[in-house]
Parts: C-alpha cells; sequence; structure tokens
C-alpha cells in the first residue's frame, strides 16, 4: 500500500521506504529482499525472538530453495533435521515410501521458534531495522505516503507498508481488507510427543477418511521428538475442542503409536501444551491463552 501520511506533520515523525509489519518467513523475507534493493527497511513484530508458532514444522522443496535463495544457512537453526524420504498412508491403510533423489536436500524439519530467529537474524544482516515486541496499532494513508501508529503510541512514515502479520492481519484489518465473517478455510493442530520409535524418524504423511482433504502428519525433529498433527477444512462444529479430541484419537490409532514407539520402549509422551489452532466464533473474545489462529 502507499499514499502520503494523513494528517501528520512529516517532521514529526520517522521516515523510511518500507514499513514491514510481521517477522514471520514472510515479513522477513520482503525486508531481507527489500533491504538488499538499497531500501530502508524497518520490520515491526510484537513478539520477541524466538517466539513458537503453531506450525508442523515440516520445509518442502520449494521453501528450502527460497530459503537458500534469501541466505539462511540450515546450521544457524539448531533444530533442523534433514528428511530423506516420504512415507505415505492411504485412508485404506496401504504403505507408499518415496525416498527423494540423491545429491541434494529436499526436505527438512526445523522448530518454527529456531527457524524464524534465524530469518529475523538475516534479515538484520541484510540491513533490516528489525524491531521486535512492538505490536502495530494501525495506519493513515493517502497518495504519497502511509503512517504506521505502534502500540507505544510512537509514528513511522514509509512510502509502502507490507502486511506480513499472519492469517488474523491488523494491517489487513486496518486497510478494510477483512471480509466480514472471514475465519479461515483450515483448522490446523499440532503437538510435540516423544517419540522413541525408529519410524518415527521417518517424514509420515497420513490420509484418514474422516480428515480428507486435509491429512495428519509426523514430521520428525532431533532427539526424538516429532511433531504430530493435523490439518482439516473447517466445517461447522470443527473448533479447537473438537480439534484436540481428534488429536488424541489420532494419537492413540494402533499405526500411530507404532510409528511413534509407544509400546518400545515406552510411552509416547506428549510435550508442552496441545496447540490447537482454529478460527474463534464470530463476536467471540479469546482469553489470554488463545491467541489467534494462525494457519
Ligand atoms: C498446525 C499448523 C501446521 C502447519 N504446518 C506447516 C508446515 O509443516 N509447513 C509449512 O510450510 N507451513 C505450515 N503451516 C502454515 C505456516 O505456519 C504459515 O503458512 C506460516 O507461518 C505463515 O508465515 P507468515 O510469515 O505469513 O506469518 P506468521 O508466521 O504467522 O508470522 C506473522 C507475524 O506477525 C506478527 N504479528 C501479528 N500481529 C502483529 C501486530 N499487530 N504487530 C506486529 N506484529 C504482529 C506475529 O507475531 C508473527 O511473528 C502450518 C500451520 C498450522 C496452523
Amino acid at each position: 500500500m502507499s499514499g502520503r501520511p494523513a494528517g501528520r506533520s512529516l517532521a514529526a515523525v520517522e521516515i523510511v521506504d518500507v514499513v514491514v509489519v510481521g517477522a514471520g518467513p514472510a515479513g522477513a523475507a520482503a525486508a531481507i529482499e527489500l533491504a538488499r534493493a538499497g531500501l530502508e527497511v524497518v520490520v515491526l513484530d510484537r513478539a520477541t525472538f524466538p517466539r513458537d508458532k503453531c506450525c508442523g514444522d515440516g520445509l518442502t522443496t520449494g521453501a528450502l530453495r527460497s530459503l537458500e535463495e534469501l541466505g539462511l544457512r540450515p546450521g544457524t537453526v539448531p533444530s533442523w533435521n534433514r528428511v530423506d524420504g516420504c512415507w505415505i498412508r492411504s485412508p485404506s491403510g496401504r504403505v507408499a515410501a518415496f525416498p527423494f533423489p540423491a545429491g541434494g536436500q529436499f526436505a527438512a524439519v526445523a522448530r518454527r521458534a529456531d527457524l524464524d530467529r534465524a530469518l529475523v537474524d538475516v534479515a538484520r544482516a541484510a540491513g533490516a531495522d528489525v524491531r521486535e515486541g512492538l505490536a502495530f496499532r494501525t495506519l493513515a494513508w493517502s497518495e504519497e505516503g502511509v503512517t504506521v501508529t505502534t502500540e507505544d503510541g510512537s509514528d513511522l512514515a514509509a512510502r509502502y507498508v507490507v502486511g506480513a502479520d499472519g492469517v488474523w492481519s491488523p494491517v489487513r484489518k486496518a486497510v478494510g481488507a477483512s471480509g466480514p465473517g472471514y475465519l479461515g478455510d483450515w483448522h490446523a493442530f499440532r503437538q510435540y510427543v516423544r517419540a522413541p520409535g525408529a519410524d518415527a524418524r521417518k517424514l509420515w504423511v497420513w490420509f484418514e477418511p474422516d480428515l480428507l482433504p486435509g491429512y495428519a502428519w509426523s514430521f520428525p525433529l532431533a532427539e526424538g521428538v516429532a511433531n504430530v498433527g493435523f490439518g482439516i477444512r473447517r466445517r461447522p462444529g470443527t473448533g479447537p475442542t473438537v480439534g484436540a479430541d481428534r488429536l488424541r484419537r489420532l494419537l492413540a490409532a494402533p499405526y500411530v503409536e507404532q510409528t511413534l514407539g509407544s509400546g518400545h520402549p515406552g510411552p509416547a509422551a506428549l510435550l508442552g501444551r496441545h496447540r490447537g489452532r482454529g478460527p474463534r466464533p464470530p463476536g467471540r473474545r479469546r482469553g489470554p491463552g488463545r491467541r489467534p489462529a494462525d494457519r
């Protein structure tokens, strides 16, 4: 978005080329490219990094190539775990293995807390001014620029603003681009579990009849941990509680227990809290422990 800061004196505010709101992968990537192009970039994020993000932590081939282009080095991401194949279970229970080609890295799993912090570091090294723990509050614009107001009441003037602030994007709302009542098309839930089984070192995609066209997954992290979750199309009644129940049933399925190694040498213990993410019912506020969905 571009436009003149509305109703304020430019002399009173800091002026930059671009303000990027959100320092997740989208915001960090935008900031890296813009800073490398020689623009003065400020990135705002309400969180302080490392911060967690509810996610499967899986990196596809396309994501890996993009991260390489951005200059991210896997060695700077402590939990980075390369995987060399994908195991798929059909709704009828048939399992097929798809080894990746030799001579390259085609998939990896990395905790978002680590990955996103490393990307923020790349953005800073590229010259972006990343301001953590500072939330976007609102903006005003005209033909020549945008004024962004942050939660501490200060203003930043810019030629452009990039809204990279997640699925519930306050920037999108501030510019009136949010459709009324839109809650997202998908729910997704994930849980870190202790997974001592040898098969838990593989990357699994499980197609379950009741989840289609969604699917469940187990993505291997280092130190015997797996990220297990599922995504399902939003339907009436599929709120976070339904998701938590379905995740428990998924974890109790015999083929999942066998994969994760619950029977040998010990039970697959849940690590941390269930991190279900689904849209809230219209008009209902989230409590402090329930942050907006962030698919
Ligand atoms: C359960 C689940 C599993 C998933 N699994 C995968 C997977 O395996 N692989 C994959 O590629 N994708 C996966 N995804 C999707 C992936 O998580 C998102 O696509 C990705 O995080 C989007 O990145 P982003 O940078 O756009 O937004 P985000 O990563 O959400 O970053 C947005 C940033 O904006 C900040 N922000 C929000 N509001 C403000 C504000 N007012 N002021 C300042 N900053 C603000 C937030 O703090 C945050 O840091 C999954 C999603 C879910 C929910």
